[in-house]
This record gives C-alpha cells, structure tokens and sequence, in this order.
C-alpha cells in the first residue's frame, strides 16, 4: 500500500467499500428514490470468463477474465481493461462504479465498467499477449460493442493491446468497428492527445484550484509524485502555464529544488524509466518527503492509499489534486478536512482520460479525426463545465470538493433513473 514506509493504522478500503460510502455521502445531500440507491449499489452485470491460452511451448493455460457493468442509464458502458495478477471480480465491480461516477460528474453519455485478466502480462511473450487479448475479445464479444460497453487501456494493457482486441472483434463482427475500444492508435481510429489528457486534466484542475483560492500560478509552489502518464504531463502542463514545479518521484526517490525544477530535461516514465532520481545536479530525497514538503499544491499522481493517517497531519500542502485513483484514505481526508487543505478529488481531476476516449468514440462512430488543437480545446471545455458544476455544489452546500463532485455525479444517474423509470 502506501509508498511513505510509514506504519498506518487506517486500513485502505476496497474499491467496492469506497464506491459505496461515497453513494451513501452524496444521496445523504440529495432528495434519491431509496430505491435508485439501491440499484446503484450493485452492478448491473458481472461477466466471467475463462480464457484459454495455447502458450508458446505449447501447452494451454486457462486464464479468468473478468467484466463488471456497472449502470448504463445515460448510455452504454465505459472503463478500463486491467492484466494483473491482482484483479478480482471485486476489484472490478468497485472500479466499474468509480467509473459511473467519474463518467457522470464529466456529463459523458456513459455509465461505468471495469475488467480484466488475472495474469503478469510480464510473464507473456509478445505473441502470448496477443494470443490472450484476442480470445478475450472474442469471450466477451456477446456483451461489449460501440453501443453496449466500450473497453480501454488500464494497468498491463496498451494501444497495441486495444488494436489486437479492436481487430479480433471486427473480424468476427465482420465489419470494422473501432469505436469497440478507445486507447488506439491514432492510424486505426485512436484520437490524437488521449495519451496525455490525464496528465492535462490534472493540470487544468490544479490550474482552476489555484485560480479559485487565489494562488497566481506563477508564484505557485507543486509537487508531483510519481512521474509516469499522469505525473509527468501534468508537470509538463503545469510547468508550461508558469507553475513552478519544485519536486517530482518515481518509484526509486524524488527530486526537489525549492527553486522549480527543469521539468522538460527530466526524462518520462516512456523516454528512459524510473529516471527521475538520475537527473542530474539533485540529490534525490525519499518518496515520503516529497508528501510533506512546504508547497502550495500536492498532486499524487503514482499509486493509491499514500496520504493516509500516518502522514496527513504532516501534509504542508494547501491544495491536493488527485491525479492516481484512491490516492486518500478516508481517515486521511477527514484529517484534511478539519486542518481546510483542500482535496480536488481523483474522479474530477483525472476525468480527461475517460473525456478524450469519449472524443475517440465519437470520432470512431463519425469516422472523422479530429486534430490535437481540437481534442485540447474540448477538454479544456469540459473539463471548465465539470469544475463549474462541481463548483457550485460546494458553494451551495458548503461540503468537500469530493463530496460535491459525487453529488454532481449522482443526482445526473438519479435524473435519468426517475425519467426512465423501472422496467416492468
Ligand atoms: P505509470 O505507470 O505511467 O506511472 C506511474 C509512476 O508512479 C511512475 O513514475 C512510477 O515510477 C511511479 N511509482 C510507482 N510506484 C510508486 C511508489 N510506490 N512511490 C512513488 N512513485 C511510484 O502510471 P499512470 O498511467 O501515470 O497512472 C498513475 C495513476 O493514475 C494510477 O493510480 C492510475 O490508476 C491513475 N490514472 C491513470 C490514467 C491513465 O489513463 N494513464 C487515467 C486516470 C487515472
């Protein structure tokens, strides 16, 4: 769990748990039909199933994949297709509701999803993985589609990884349908930018919340940790618009200046891995330093459950800007919530991903690419409409930035459950 080597006593909760309390906090806010409630509790469907792979020296393995679907009420499913040797069904079922509410604070057509193979992609060969990508494909063709559910990249998977699924699916479908998957390449339908739109959303946000609490960018002090996909265009974006970007980690240590950090000659998690300690002229600091340092915005960008109870009273940052899913404990927001630092949370700040695979889809339905300038200028106004509107709700109701951003979400799925209504 957390990188900071510290003893904690506030147990990280599953995704499940998490998905749930946040349910419970927003309908708390809101007048929801208990019964709506109820439902969203629980998925609508949960797909297993066994996946045979013929190995290169020949002998066959069984692999369980799995598919949660969470709600499709404003449209059809959405979410990450994770291979690791740690997805549940469980895992699956909490990440796939995150996914209904990130998907309804960002005001997508969509409803929540998540799936995955257990496996170490690692331990497969090239021609392994996409032995295994295309029989998944064809396990879960009966249920996924440009209109049902629409898989993308998440941990162990890839573009390639999409291409092999998109393809496999095609061909049995017999027609090309790229709108299948989003997280192509841009040659076969993938859009331009969606590789660093959750790097830039995390930056826009951080932006918007150093505009709001009256912090001039370019006097504004951030920290990063973790510098891979959404570490590091966050930092590149940040550092572009005139933040000054003091300290960024990888998994090996992290580096500070308190003078802002060269953040274009630092070489990403794609350019030369787990390099950031390596640059050169700083001596590295611990991982859990970075946490602590006086800044004015903190942005976990690495992996969940790290600001915990352990170190939350240690936390000097203002502003925190979640840019990992779970990078907060419960126990920890409370402590941030009593001490007034401000936590943007991950299914705002992150959004751009699912935003700009949204843009994909419709690009792949339209079979019209759209230019990079066009994919950022959008993003740019959806992700100003998402932070207005969660905004508001924190205006009105005085409640946390989190709490407002589940109560955006939930009150547009409880909208369109009531207008709907249930059937028979
Ligand atoms: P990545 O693998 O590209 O980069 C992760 C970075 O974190 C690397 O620099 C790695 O060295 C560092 N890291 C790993 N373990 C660490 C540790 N214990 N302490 C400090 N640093 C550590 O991953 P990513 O795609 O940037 O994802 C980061 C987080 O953002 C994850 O929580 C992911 O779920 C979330 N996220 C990713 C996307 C996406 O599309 N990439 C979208 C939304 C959310």
């Amino acid at each position: 769990m957390a990188s900071t080597g510290k003893q904690t006593t506030d147990e990280p909760e599953t995704a499940v748990e998490t998905a749930r309390r946040q349910l419970e906090r927003a309908a708390a806010h809101l007048d929801v039909d208990p019964g709506v409630i109820a439902r969203l509790k629980h998925p609508d469907q949960v797909h297993r199933v066994s996946v045979p792979l013929k190995r290169d020296d020949g002998d066959t393995e069984i692999f369980t994949g799995y598919r949660a679907q969470h709600d499709s009420v404003r449209g059809p499913f959405k979410g990450g297709m994770r291979y690791h040797p740690g997805v549940t069904e469980e895992e699956c079922i909490g990440l796939s509701m995150w996914m209904t509410w990130k998907c309804a604070v960002m005001d997508l057509p969509f409803g929540g999803a998540k799936g995955g193979i257990v496996v170490n992609p690692k331990e497969l060969s090239n021609e392994e993985k996409e032995r295994l990508t295309r029989r998944f494909a064809e396990e879960l063709r009966d249920f996924i589609g440009p209109m049902r559910d629409i898989p993308a990249p998440d941990m162990g998977t890839d573009a390639q990884a999409m291409a092999w699924f998109m393809d496999a699916y095609s061909m049995q479908e017999g027609e090309t349908q790229p709108g299948v998957v989003t997280g192509k390449p841009p040659v076969i339908g993938g859009s331009y930018g969606r590789e660093e739109s959750p790097g830039r959303s995390v930056a826009i946000i951080a932006r918007e919340a150093c505009e709001y609490y009256d912090y001039p960018l370019e006097d504004t002090t951030v920290a990063i940790q973790g510098f891979g996909s959404v570490g590091a265009n966050a930092a590149l974006s940040l550092h572009e618009w005139g933040a000054n970007v003091v300290a960024v980690s990888d998994v090996n240590g992290a580096i500070y200046d308190e003078d802002g950090l060269d953040i274009d000659r630092i070489p990403t998690h794609e350019e030369k891995p787990e390099a950031v300690t390596t640059f050169d002229g700083h001596e590295p600091i611990p991982n859990e330093e970075l946490l602590e340092l006086d800044v004015d915005v903190l942005i976990p960008a690495a992996i969940g459950n790290v600001l915990t109870e352990a170190n939350a009273r240690d936390v000097q940052a203002d502003i925190i800007v979640e840019g990992a899913n779970g990078p907060t404990t419960t126990t920890a927001d409370e402590i941030f919530e009593k001490r007034d630092i401000h936590v943007i949370p991950d299914i705002l700040a992150n959004a751009g991903g699912v935003t700009v695979s949204y843009f994909e889809w419709l690009q792949d339905i339209n079979r019209r690419q759209w230019s990079l300038e066009r994919v950022n200028e959008e993003l740019e106004s959806e992700m100003l409409n998402a932070w207005d509107s969660v905004r508001a709700e924190v205006e009105e109701r005085g409640v946390t930035w989190r709490d407002a951003a589940y109560i955006v979400g939930l009150s547009r799925i409880a909208d369109a459950h009531n207008a709907r209504g249930l059937w028979p």
